[in-house]
Parts: C-alpha cells; sequence; structure tokens
C-alpha cells in the first residue's frame, strides 16, 4: 500500500461524499440527529486538506496522521470510532511484514477490530460495523486464498451494499437510533451508507477502468 494511493482514495472518498449528501443527510434525520453528512463532509474536506503533508511520509505514517485530524475534526459517534480505524490500522500496517494484498487486509480488519472496541458494538446493531465486519471477513478470507485485487474488489462492493441493506430492517441497539426501538425498522443506517460509499468508491479506484466498446 502507497501513500499516493491512500491520497487518491482520500479524494475519491471526499467526491462520494459530496456526492451523496442527500442519503446521507435524511438517513440520519430519520434515525439520528441530522449531522452525519456535515461530519463526514468535514472529515473527508481536512485529509484531503493534508495532501500536502502526507504525501512525503510512509503509509502507515500516513494513516496515523489520518486518524488524529479524524479525531480532533470529526464530531458525533462516528467520529472518534473512524478516527481509531485509521490509527489501528497504521499500526497494524507499521508491523507488517509483506506488503501484499494479505497485509492490507490485516490492516484493515485491525482497523475494524478497534471500532468494535471503542464502541463496544458488533454485528447486528445496526451501525457502521454491519458493513465493516461482514467486509473484513471477506477481504482477509479472498486475500489469503491469493484472490486478484480486481476479484477482492468486486466482492467487497457487493458485500458492503448486502452489509448496508441487512441495517434495513434490525433494531439499532448501540448510538442514537438505539432509542427509537421499533422506529428504526425500515431505515438504513446512516454511518453504515458512509461506509458503503466509502468502500465502494476506494474499490472502484483499484478496479481496472472498463475498456471503451470501441
Ligand atoms: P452521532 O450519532 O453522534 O450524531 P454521527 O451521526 O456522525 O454521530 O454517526 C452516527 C453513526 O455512528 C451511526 O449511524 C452508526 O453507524 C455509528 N455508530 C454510533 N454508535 C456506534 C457504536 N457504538 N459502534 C459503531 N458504530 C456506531
Ligand atoms: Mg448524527
Amino acid at each position: 500500500m502507497k501513500t499516493a494511493l491512500i491520497l487518491q482514495a482520500a479524494k475519491e472518498i471526499q467526491l462520494t461524499i459530496l456526492a451523496n449528501e442527500a442519503s446521507l443527510e435524511s438517513l440520519d434525520r430519520a434515525i439520528g440527529d441530522g449531522d452525519h453528512y456535515i461530519n463526514m463532509k468535514r472529515g473527508a474536506q481536512a485529509i484531503v486538506a493534508m495532501q500536502d503533508e502526507l504525501a512525503p511520509l510512509s503509509a502507515a505514517l500516513a494513516l496515523n496522521k489520518i486518524g488524529l485530524k479524524l479525531l480532533s475534526t470529526l464530531g458525533g459517534a462516528s467520529g472518534p470510532l473512524l478516527a481509531s480505524f485509521f490509527i489501528s490500522m497504521g499500526k497494524q500496517w507499521a508491523s507488517a511484514e509483506s506488503p501484499h494484498l494479505s497485509a492490507v487486509a490485516l490492516a484493515f480488519d485491525a482497523g475494524v477490530q478497534a471500532i468494535m472496541q471503542r464502541g463496544k458494538a458488533g454485528l447486528g446493531e445496526k451501525t457502521m460495523l454491519d458493513v465493516l465486519i461482514p467486509v473484513a471477513q471477506q477481504f482477509k478470507l479472498l486475500a489469503e486464498q491469493g484472490a486478484t485485487a480486481q476479484l477482492i474488489c468486486a466482492a467487497l462492493i457487493e458485500t458492503a451494499e448486502l452489509g448496508l441493506q441487512s441495517t434495513l430492517t434490525l433494531i439499532a441497539t448501540k448510538g442514537r437510533a438505539a432509542g427509537l426501538g421499533e422506529r428504526a425498522i425500515g431505515h438504513l443506517d446512516p454511518g453504515a451508507k458512509s461506509c458503503q460509499l466509502m468502500i465502494t468508491a476506494v474499490c472502484q479506484l483499484l478496479l481496472p477502468a472498463e475498456k471503451p466498446s470501441n
């Protein structure tokens, strides 16, 4: 994993967050307090603005700096959770023995574990983890099997979408929506939506561009 790729991914993440303002806003208005889009937009902007500072750093250090920046700029419940994702991912990456995809998968998994610990949450609680946990598991499995980056990206886009859709029928047991009981049913979780968007954007960046038809 190269720092240049992380910076490119940050730009793609910013674009997808901006392009999905309406849905992120309305989901958090339905089962939260409506600030999730603003939080994510502020975080993405802050990271993209760090490009010059991050470019000369190793990937591990860049991930650490991204996490620290998110800790100081991102509000809400999702801020410290996403910050801990990047800090832990950077820490795991620093100790990676190989630069291969399986090491990226392990780093991603370490980030997800940190969110679980910090938020004291697991699968099926109608949070971002309903996207992140299955994606981390699928990523590790496919990387261990030696799957190509292309196959992994395509699979993770699908896994993220399935995870997001799984939140529709769940009752929330963590976060603001936990107070809503059955009223949360029928709404997707906003944090799950932003994670699905971010994962899809990064995977699409890594998939080779489709060839023009003629
Ligand atoms: P807030 O809820 O403080 O307004 P945001 O609106 O930015 O913060 O983020 C809400 C999202 O945070 C939720 O949709 C959910 O995905 C995620 N979230 C909240 N609590 C937790 C938790 N304990 N573990 C994992 N994710 C959580
Ligand atoms: Mg909110």
